[in-house]
């Protein structure tokens, strides 16, 4: 017990006798420094092992952006590597072109990819598409994040495609994958809701996998600060007008008043994809009539966004 004026106790890691670093709410675990990088390690495993996300003999691309999650994503994923004699891992980058961002972001994921001995591949908008996401933007920029996300799944395909990779993998944490099923839920997108699962439209696109799901941003930042990886990058200028940003203060409120409601939102988007996936393997899967990409409809986004902006 604590008395008035002794000092504060630190508590030690519910595994051993260390001090702890971090404390899990949801659980009421505590966990010491080597505790707590082996817990997040063993995690991100079990989720590869159980949705078969990577497989022997492949050669898994990581969207390294050289932002926090990316960075955890790639230091986690050469970590586990020696446990899969047969698979292979490169780094592709995308530069958008976002004037005082993406400078920095891609200046880190160099030194990320070097570090590890990586193969590092970067494409461009520029290269891509004849502009930059900054000149695209120009009297739109509300609308960034959508553009931003259309052309980039192009690039990440293209790019993972230009080094042979057989999957894709991206940071996306468990935060990001519980303020998607917010969002479409407040769309009242329920296809899009069930489609955002990882969907490699019937074996037509390099399939993508999100090892990170499960693993929280906070983890993510206390996993990268353990390691002394942590890095103080700047926020992309576009991102205040996402609706994505409101939504992550919601969530993160409610997740610190009531642990567990991030994982509570993927447990319900689980349910309603069990029940809708009947519905949804019904729906065909065409080629764009312009670019004979997959699509659902008749044209795809990407040739839809290009006669908007004139690319
Ligand atoms: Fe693109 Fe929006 Fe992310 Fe900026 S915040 S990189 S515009 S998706």
């Amino acid at each position: 017990m604590v008395h008035e004026n002794s000092p504060v106790k630190t508590p030690s890691c519910s595994l051993c006798n260390e001090p702890a670093v971090y404390h899990d709410k949801k659980t009421g675990r505590h966990f010491c420094r080597d505790h707590f990088i082996a817990d997040v390690e063993g995690r991100v495993a079990d989720t590869i092992r159980s949705r078969n996300l990577i497989v022997p003999g492949d050669h898994v691309a990581i969207a390294l952006s050289g932002g926090k999650d990316s960075t955890a994503l790639l230091m986690i994923l050469a970590r586990l590597l020696p446990s899969w004699d047969t698979v292979r891992l490169t780094a592709v980058t995308i530069d958008e072109g976002i004037a005082g961002y993406r400078e920095d972001t891609i200046h880190s994921a160099d030194q990320m990819a070097a570090k590890y001995r990586l193969c590092h591949t970067c494409v461009s908008f520029l290269e891509l598409f004849g502009g930059t996401l900054d000149a695209f933007l120009k009297g739109c920029e509300p609308e960034a994040c959508s553009v931003c996300g259309i052309l980039r799944r192009k690039a990440l395909n293209v790019g993972a495609e230009r080094v042979g990779a057989t999957r894709l993998a991206t940071g996306h944490n468990l935060d990001d994958e519980a303020q998607s099923v917010f969002m479409n839920v407040l769309r009242g997108d329920l296809p899009r809701l069930v489609r955002d699962s990882g969907s490699d439209s019937k074996g037509m696109f390099i399939p993508r996998i999100k090892p990170l799901m499960f693993i929280s941003e906070k983890e993510i930042a206390v996993y990268l600060m353990l390691h002394g990886a942590w890095a103080d990058l700047p926020e992309c200028p576009y991102a205040v007008h996402a609706l994505r940003r409101e939504v992550r203060g919601m969530l993160a409120t409610l997740e610190s008043k009531h642990p567990g409601t991030m994982l509570h939102l993927m447990e319900s988007k689980a349910k309603i994809e069990a029940h809708c996936s009947g519905v949804l393997d019904t729906e065909p899967v065409r080629h764009c009539r312009e670019c004979n990409d997959p699509c659902s409809g008749e044209t795809c986004q990407l040739c839809q966004l290009k006669g908007r902006l004139g690319i």
